[in-house]
């Protein structure tokens, strides 16, 4: 099977199968006083201290979560638990582990034709905002369908020159593009171990010293209060040693992959591009080709051995038409045909022409009329 699903799940790295490996057996709890305890201890704190060196924060400020999920969800909650006033912005780009999160009166922020949010419209709303409003922006860092990065170092300034916090959903630009929680000026970032190598079932939330945040998770008191439960000890070390292993790679590497595949799928067919005028994540291909329908590509492309997602793969195997797609005004009869091709640290060069090779070929069956000119 060739991979081309990485923004759905990377495969696990080598070091961290070690390291989760080795903690698993220690088997003590972290907060055991023993030396099995400490030793368990001492895994969890090193990973954390991976992760606050890789985003450029303080481990102090990072507390592991469950995944990607529940850190998006207890910033979110944990912050407009405390923030009086608030009103809420948020675009069509966010994962559903934001959107799902959204208050019903969340003010929409407009997307580009191009899969960037739109600044001008989020100043024109800040604008209006009323005396003692404290905006609250939801913007992730990099799209997970098209992997269009976006603009949130400037979206982040605007609402904190409004008095406001910024969250970050950083899920799937940890371990693929730089991230640097000071630099990009927001209040809370969350991560997710398994979109760079590292194992499923464990992320993080980093946030900013002051910012407001309402424990959700209440009970043993771990994670300085802030998220109770005994913490997934061999899951954050894998976490941990993922983190370090992503940063040695090069965006380059992998944009020449993905733009291997790209420049096969449309020498060959009039597939449409999404996001390609933009900054993208590296290794990541939104396409679409018209009356290809997403479902049968996916299936088709799996009955040629390669594995690869239509648009947002994290629920539940459904396939509807891409929310992403639709607020970057995509017709529908294009959208309902996109497909995401997402590389990653595994990936070889062959890799790009296999599932260049076994798209054409399904396209070509699919879709002849299309192919009819290069025929
Ligand atoms: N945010 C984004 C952008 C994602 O792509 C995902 C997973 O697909 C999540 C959040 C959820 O992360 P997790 O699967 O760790 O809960």
């Amino acid at each position: 099977m060739i991979y081309c699903d990485y923004n759905a799940t990377a495969p696990l790295r080598p070091e961290a199968r070690e390291a989760l490996g080795f903690a698993l057996d220690i088997g003590a709890n972290p907060s055991s006083v023993h030396s099995a305890g400490r030793k368990a201890r001492g895994i969890v704190e090193k990973a954390r201290q991976s992760l606050a060196t890789a985003i450029g924060g303080r481990s102090e400020d990072i507390v592991f979560t469950s995944g990607g999920t529940e850190a998006n969800a207890l910033a979110i909650k944990g912050a407009l638990a405390l923030v009086e006033k608030p009103v809420v912005f948020v675009s069509g780009l966010e994962h559903p582990a934001v959107s799902a999160q959204m208050p019903d009166n969340a003010r929409r922020v407009s997307l580009k034709p191009t899969g960037e949010i739109d600044l001008d419209d989020l100043k024109v709303q800040l604008d209006a905002l009323e005396e003692g409003e404290v905006p609250f922006l939801c913007l992730m860092l990099a799209n997970n369908e098209t992997g269009v990065i976006q603009p949130v170092q400037a979206a982040a300034q605007m609402v904190r020159d409004e008095g406001g916090y910024t969250h970050c959903d950083a899920v799937q630009a940890l371990g693929k593009i730089p991230v640097n929680v000071g630099l990009l000026g927001v209040d809370y970032a969350a991560f997710s171990s398994h979109k760079l190598g590292g194992p499923q079932g464990v992320g993080a939330l980093w946030f900013r010293v002051g910012a407001p945040l309402k424990p959700q998770l209440i009970g043993g008191g771990q994670e300085r209060s802030i998220r109770s439960g005994t913490e997934n000890v061999a899951g954050i070390a894998g976490f941990g040693a993922a983190v370090e292993a992503s940063q040695a790679v090069t965006a380059k590497r992998l944009n020449d992959i993905r733009d291997q595949f790209e420049n096969l799928v449309s020498a060959a067919a009039p597939a449409v591009f999404f996001g390609k005028t933009c900054d993208r994540l590296p290794g990541t291909s939104c396409f679409a080709l018209e009356g290809f329908a997403s479902e049968t590509q996916v299936m088709a492309m799996d009955l040629g051995g390669v594995a690869v997602s239509a648009g947002s793969a994290c629920s539940s195997g459904k396939v509807k038409t891409s929310g992403v797609l639709t607020a970057m005004q995509v017709e529908e009869k294009i959208a309902r045909s996109a497909l995401r091709v997402s590389f990653g640290w595994a990936s070889e060069p062959s890799d790009a022409i296999a599932a260049a090779q076994a798209w054409i070929k399904a396209a070509k069956r699919a879709v002849p009329a299309a192919f009819k000119e290069s025929a």
